[in-house]
């Protein structure tokens, strides 16, 4: 097994040996969605990214248990129940549905189990109890159960915070004017109103608060410890400085999480993408203008934790890029020479392998192993123009993209392997006779002809190339 992984831990600030607790298992948590809008492209980054990374830990040999929660009771899904005029239940259960719907269609295949926080009720309600048992937990008469922050001495040591400027963590069901520190959270709301979904307690009828259901559900799969907790870098503070609180206090047991992975932000046109200024782009709606794999490309092509901009020239050049290797890989699929096994070749393919995954051994760093991908293209192109490849080695660097492309996904074979059939190469054939004859007109019908049925025409100075679409 090839194993010199290395990866950046937001916990130490540090690029880390990656050494799971237990052998060749990796427990991996990732915050899922709360469900009262469609998905849109800054969860595309954090899902895509984390599919191919645990996909990249299976070609390591490991085997992978990947727990994502759902958050689908929370004070915006009320809101928008409200807003809808339909149950904050049946708003959380169609927008889970969509979002499903996206994962799938981006390919997103790698998650073991989607947990909805609602089904763990039980668990979060005996979370609650240890705590207040421990002392970390105080009521609010009419109002809810909070942790005390200043009981747990280690919170901001992921943020990099102190207790004291922990003010900003006052978000959502956390505001209560009577906390004994600005920065403590909500555990578990009291019902404050008469349609809003609740359930009994030891402590009263109420619901969770937002942080305690992730460690219910990691609690439940995992244990108090396990291999990586990864989200969006927006969620550090206080999302996770809370789950380590609860969770550590709870079990008395560090870390929760021994890696604490966080992807960097997603832009539109450098800007944040929000409702307000109209830059929101839903996941539904990309899906309709670019195929799967252009947008895996686009996100995997960066390092993970630093920040990426969309834009429409973005797209643009991942669609040329990806085409690139489905055009080099139609080449190498039909390479049928005789020529023997060169040994440089066979060097060139060593190396290229080496380095690929070298570069990912280094903090998964996707660019720089992209780069060695596109290098290998171009040197292996010069050699295909040459007639230079065999068809063994043809083959073993067909293989080699397949393999990469279990991980990444940014490939479509189907394209790539789309077989020319009879008719289309003969109307390639009339098409080339009136370009002779300069019948310019004539031509561009026959090419429109080939278009309709599926196939592209590129006329290159070997003469024309003809690919599926
Ligand atoms: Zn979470």
């Amino acid at each position: 097994m090839r194993n010199n992984l290395k990866i950046y831990n937001t916990l130490s600030g540090k690029k880390e040996q990656f050494k799971p607790i237990q052998g060749k298992k990796v427990k991996l948590f990732v915050c899922g969605p709360t469900v009262y809008d469609y998905s849109h492209l800054g969860h595309a980054r954090n899902y895509i990214i984390f599919d191919a990374f645990i996909k990249y830990l299976k070609s390591l040999g490991y085997s992978v248990f990947y727990l994502q929660n759902i958050t689908d009771l929370d004070d915006k899904i009320i809101a928008r129940a409200r807003e809808k005029g339909v149950s904050p239940k049946d708003l959380a259960i169609a927008f889970e549905k969509e979002y499903l719907k996206d994962m799938k269609a981006l390919g997103i295949t790698s998650v073991s189990k989607y947990a909805r926080a609602t089904d763990y009720i039980k668990q979060i309600i005996s979370q609650v109890q240890k705590l207040y048992k421990k002392g970390f937990a105080y009521q609010i008469e009419g109002d809810g159960v909070y942790f005390d922050i200043s009981k747990f001495k280690r919170y901001g040591k992921l943020a990099g915070r102190k207790v004291l400027d922990a003010e900003d963590s006052v978000s959502r069901i956390d505001y209560s004017k009577d906390k004994k520190n600005r920065g403590d959270f909500c555990l578990w709301k009291f019902k404050q109103e008469p349609l809003e979904p609740s359930w009994q307690s030891p402590f009263g009828e109420g619901r969770p608060g937002w942080h305690i259901e992730d460690t219910a559900i990691s609690e439940n799969f995992f244990g108090p410890q396990y291999d990586i907790h990864g989200a969006g870098r927006d969620l550090i503070f206080p999302h996770h400085e809370a789950e380590i609180a609860q969770m550590e206090a709870i079990s008395g047991k560090s870390p929760m999480a021994k890696y604490w992975m966080h992807v960097g932000f997603l832009t539109v046109n450098g800007q944040k993408m929000s409702k307000s200024i109209g830059n929101f782009i839903t996941l539904a709606d990309l899906l309709k203008r670019y195929p799967a794999n252009y947008l895996r490309f686009f996100i995997v092509k960066n390092l993970w934790r630093l920040p990426i901009d969309y834009s429409e020239s973005a797209l643009i050049e991942v669609k040329s890029a990806v085409e690139k290797i489905e055009e080099f890989l139609r080449k190498i699929k039909n390479q049928k020479s005789k020529i023997k096994n060169l040994s440089q070749n066979a060097k060139l393919i060593k190396n290229f392998k080496t380095n690929f995954y070298k570069e990912l051994e280094d903090d998964f760093n996707t660019p720089k192993a992209f780069a060695v991908m596109f290098e290998f293209i171009s040197k292996a192109n010069t050699l295909l123009d040459k007639n230079l490849i065999s068809k063994k080695q043809a083959g073993e660097i067909y293989k080699f993209f397949q393999e990469i492309d279990e991980i990444f996904g940014i490939i479509n074979f189907k394209k790539v392997n789309k077989i020319i059939p009879i008719e289309i190469k003969k109307l390639v054939k009339i098409r080339e006779l009136h370009r002779k004859n300069k019948e310019w007109q004539k031509s561009d019908e026959v090419r429109l002809q080939i278009e309709k049925q599926g196939f592209l025409v590129e006329d290159t100075k070997d003469g024309p190339v003809i690919r599926g679409i």
